[in-house]
């Protein structure tokens, strides 16, 4: 078996000869850790696996978990080519031919090392680019008992995370506010909603709609009409708390979720939203443009859908507006 410093040279190492002596070392040991070893691959930051002669999965370290989304426990026992990390090059499988670890076993001591670029299939079906490195593993006997492969993200991994975020804030967030977009707010209500049927969490949804918006359009035009946007967007996100979100929910309307909050202390929290809103001002080009807004808040209630609660929350918004706009109309407690 490998033992940890050894591995650590091994990787580093890039002389020839050097990697030579390291691998007839690491060549020398079984296939099973020891405790110590185990500790060790646990913690590396390389995913790595073992597999016997028949490429029968024998050990899978959090790294490989991570990178691969396979659980050590769905894959231990099972076989690599059992359609798990289906290796691919240029859009070809190796699995069946050109099986880097069976190569290692085939060729034992004799093998060359070599890096490969490969991708492997994600257990979500994405395909992750990564470096591969095989080794044999031999007995006490020098006897090949199996291989392993060591493998990493072909790419920085923050830079990958970095590409997500880039696609999910693409996806998700508001172009011109920088906030959370219908589809994120949807998706967070269904998520609430799911919480409060589980544990009926304190929870509240509110629908807030900026008052003659129109007007502000047609008076100042639609450039400063965006700007007072972003500005009732930025307002709206720093005077919440970190559990609760706002979206742009379409046009000049927003959707808030609130959380941990008993419903009478919600006519409070509004207010003080509100008067945030109508104490601002946005000052573009010598003019200085105002709004208010009308907000409608309901909570939750059993047999509530998504489609409900915005029903709810959106008819309490028209109370607002009905009753002369900028206020909040918060459902009766029942
Ligand atoms: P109410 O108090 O009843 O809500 O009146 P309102 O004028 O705010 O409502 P109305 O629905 O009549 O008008 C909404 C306006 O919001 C019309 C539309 O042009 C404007 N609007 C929607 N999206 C945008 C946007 O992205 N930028 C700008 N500048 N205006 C927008
Ligand atoms: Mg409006
Ligand atoms: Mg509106």
């Amino acid at each position: 078996m490998i033992a940890s410093n050894e591995l650590i040279v091994f990787l580093a190492q890039t002389d020839k000869e050097e990697r030579e002596r390291t691998r007839e070392v690491i060549m020398s040991r079984t296939l099973n850790p020891t405790l110590q070893q185990r500790l060790f691959f646990d913690s590396l930051m390389n995913g790595i696996y073992f597999v016997d002669r028949k490429r029968n999965i024998t050990y899978w370290n959090p790294a490989a978990e991570q990178i691969s989304g396979w659980q050590a426990d769905d894959v231990v026992g099972k076989n690599c080519k059992d359609d798990i990390l289906v290796h691919s090059l240029g859009g070809h499988k190796l699995c069946r031919e050109h099986c880097p670890l069976l190569a290692a076993i085939k060729q034992g001591e004799n093998l060359e090392p070599a890096t490969f670029s490969v991708h492997l299939r994600h257990k979500d079906g994405y395909r992750v680019p990564v470096r591969v490195r095989c080794i044999p593993v031999l007995d006490e006997d020098e006897k090949v008992v199996g291989a392993a492969e060591i493998f990493e993200y072909a790419y920085v991994k923050e830079e990958v995370q970095r590409e997500i975020n880039k696609m999910g804030r693409v996806a998700y967030s508001d172009a011109l506010t920088n906030i959370p977009n219908r589809l994120h707010m949807e998706n967070a209500l269904n998520d609430w909603l799911c919480a409060y049927y589980d544990d009926k969490p304190h929870l509240a949804v509110v629908m807030a709609d900026i008052d003659f918006f129109k007007n502000v359009n047609d008076e100042y035009g639609h450039n400063t009409g965006d700007l007072v946007l972003k500005n009732v967007a930025a307002i709206l996100q720093q005077n919440l708390r970190t559990l609760d979100i706002v979206g742009r929910w379409g046009g000049e309307e927003f959707l808030i979720l609130l959380q941990n909050i008993k419903p009478e202390q919600l006519g409070k929290r509004l207010e003080s939203l509100r008067t945030c809103i109508e104490n601002s001002q946005v000052e573009d080009g010598g003019k200085t443009v105002k709004v208010t807004m009308s907000f409608g808040c309901t909570i939750p209630r059993d047999g509530d859908t998504v489609l409900s609660l915005v029903e709810r929350a959106d008819a309490l918004l028209y109370k607002s507006k009905n009753e002369g706009r900028n206020r909040v109309s918060v459902e009766a407690i029942q």
